[in-house]
């Protein structure tokens, strides 16, 4: 690992120089809100965002992917990455994309999500700006960030550049960095850890304790049913979520009816339908029918079913799902705790 400073006043010229030289995605402002989304300039960034609408996940694992073209028996991959870089993602973020990492990697191997992952330089950046539901100071303690190329962080009058691979190494060049000063490196440490007691939401309990009790609850039927009350079944909570990775594939077929093209959409299981299969003859089955049923699969797989795999839960705390759920109920601090303290 190298440590790096660069002063405030060159760090302009160091991201005009990166996105002179290749694609790089890192926030911006969309309106009042944040996106992910392609820089243009070095003075559309803006590593002043508390939070983005969508993960960054979108840049692997698009809301909506053409896979493959298909004429009569012969099928063209349709999945053509391209080198970039993704800029200025928060930790929690990088813990998610880690997290969507070893789930596409093992037993089905997903070629499409990893070649845009191996294609992508990951530059992630402290956070700046808490967000009003962000809670990522007390979820996972135990799962820490990984898989990133190198990771920035602003303090005092520049920035410390600390590289990770050879593939976040090679960024420096673009900029007129120095070796950091041990005070600089303690800064870091200290900006870095002092964020995490600004989250506005905590969690009461630990990771380990919250898996079993919220297990434990799976047939309280009326908690789920009461927590579900005002459920649209919008799905919201699941698609703007950073760890959810549900996908549906439909193929679409052209007038000629022998060429066409497959796709994947974003999947959410909170939706109405998405526990729907084909029960055969011309018959389906609903085994998650109930709103209260759909929103319980939604808190197990967060924070119970998939730490054994994970190492922790399958939330990092970002508060998406909290500030953007119409009805305010998709907040998983507020049923958590709710549930320790039952
Ligand atoms: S919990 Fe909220 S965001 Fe999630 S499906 Fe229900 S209404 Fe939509
Ligand atoms: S469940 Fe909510 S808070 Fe947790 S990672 Fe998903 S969107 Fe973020």
């Amino acid at each position: 690992m190298t440590a790096l400073f660069i002063k405030d006043k060159e760090f302009h010229d160091f991201v005009a120089a990166l996105v002179g030289a290749t694609p790089v995605y890192a926030p911006v402002a969309k309106r009042s809100l944040f996106a992910f989304e392609r820089l243009v300039s070095a003075d559309a960034l803006r590593l002043d965002y508390d939070v983005t609408i969508l993960p960054p996940k979108k840049l692997f694992f698009p809301p909506a992917q053409e896979l493959l073209k298909f004429t009569g028996g012969k099928f063209t991959a349709s999945v053509h990455p391209e080198e970039k870089v993704l800029f200025g993602v928060h930790f929690y973020d990088v813990k998610a994309i880690d997290q969507t990492d070893q789930l596409f990697a093992e037993k089905n191997y997903d070629v499409n999500y990893m070649a845009h992952r191996q294609a992508t330089t990951i530059v992630a950046s402290n956070i700046q700006k808490v967000s009003r539901r962000a809670f990522f100071g007390t979820v996972g303690q135990e799962v820490h960030p990984k898989g990133h190329d190198a990771y920035l962080t602003k303090i005092g009058t520049g920035y410390v550049f600390e590289t990770f691979t050879p593939k976040g190494e090679a960024l420096t060049k673009h900029g007129n960095f120095e070796p950091a000063t041990d005070t600089q490196r303690a800064e870091v440490v200290k900006v870095n850890a002092a964020v995490l007691e600004q989250c506005p939401e905590k969690l009461t309990h630990k990771s380990a304790e919250i898996a079993t009790k919220v297990r434990q609850a799976f047939k309280n039927e009326e908690l789920w049913r009461e927590c579900a009350v005002d459920c649209f079944s919008c799905g919201t909570c699941n698609t703007v979520c950073p760890t959810c990775y549900c996908f549906d594939v439909q193929d679409t077929w052209n007038v000629d009816q022998k060429s066409g093209s497959r796709t994947r959409y974003w999947d959410a299981c909170l939706t109405e339908s998405f526990a729907t299969i084909s029960a055969g003859g011309g018959h389906v089955e609903n085994f998650r029918e109930e709103r209260g049923e759909r929103f319980r699969h939604r808190i197990m797989r967060k924070a119970s079913y998939l730490n054994p795999k994970l190492g922790g839960p399958a939330c990092v705390g970002c508060g998406r799902c909290s500030s953007q759920c119409t009805a305010d109920i998709a907040d998983p601090v507020r049923i958590i705790n709710k549930i320790m303290a039952l």
